[in-house]
């Protein structure tokens, strides 16, 4: 299965990934760790990637779909993987979409977790990270960079919703809410989506959801 999760700065997405993933027995492949591993290790790569993250803006399409390809290309992501954080710009979504076909396979559903902005500047001046044992604020999550975040997803990455919805693979979540409340949402949605693909393999068990 290739599922993507889109949703604004502070939707959840991160933690939905993990704990779809899990369910899943897939590897969450989110290009915000991905970027953040380069820019804590010091790498050249993590230095060019640094000057678009602490500011809030995105990074170059070309960049992204080096270091994405990379990470699929990888044995663990052989049978599957669920992408949080990309595709983010309508170019990226075209060049996954063309790399897929080119090995003549497609994505599965994409879900779009739905949180009202309000509801996300809140959570996100209150998200709290761990970096190596210690709590600490997400350098990108100072209010202005998140105001910043916001902006940029209506204009970029907002359109993906239109994009995914023409392709018949969008499903959208209500992200609103508790944690667990949203997981039971995101996985109730993913197997409406099996459902509707035509000549899908049905769920394991009745009511167990998606494989
Ligand atoms: P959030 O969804 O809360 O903004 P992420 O961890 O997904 O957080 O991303 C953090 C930052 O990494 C983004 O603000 C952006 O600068 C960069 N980034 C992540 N994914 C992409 C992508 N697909 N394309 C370009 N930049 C990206």
């Amino acid at each position: 299965m290739r599922i993507v999760l889109i949703g604004p700065p502070g939707s959840g997405k991160g933690t939905q990934a993990a704990l779809l993933a899990d369910r899943l027995g897939m590897p969450a492949v989110s290009t915000g760790e991905l970027f953040r591993a380069h820019v804590d290790s010091g790498t050249e790569l993590g230095r060019q990637v640094a000057a678009f993250t602490t500011s809030g803006d995105l990074v170059p399409d070309d960049l992204t779909v080096a270091v994405v390809a990379e990470r699929l290309a990888r044995p663990d992501c052989r049978q599957g993987y669920l992408l949080d954080g990309f595709p983010r710009t309508i170019g990226q979504a075209e060049r996954l979409r063309d790399e897929l076909a080119a090995r003549g396979i497609a994505l599965d559903a994409v879900l779009e977790l739905a949180v009202d902005d309000e509801e996300l500047v809140r959570r996100m001046s209150a998200r709290r990270v761990q970096v190596d044992g210690v709590w600490t604020t997400r350098a990108d999550d100072a209010p202005e960079t998140v105001r910043h975040r916001l902006v940029v997803y209506r204009e970029l990455t907002a359109p993906l919703v239109d994009f995914y919805r023409a392709a018949g693979l969008l499903v959208r979540v209500d992200a609103g809410g508790e944690v667990d409340e949203v997981a039971a949402r995101t996985w109730a949605a993913l197997d409406r989506s099996s459902a509707q693909q035509p000549g899908a393999a049905p769920p394991h068990g009745a009511g167990e959801g998606p494989r």
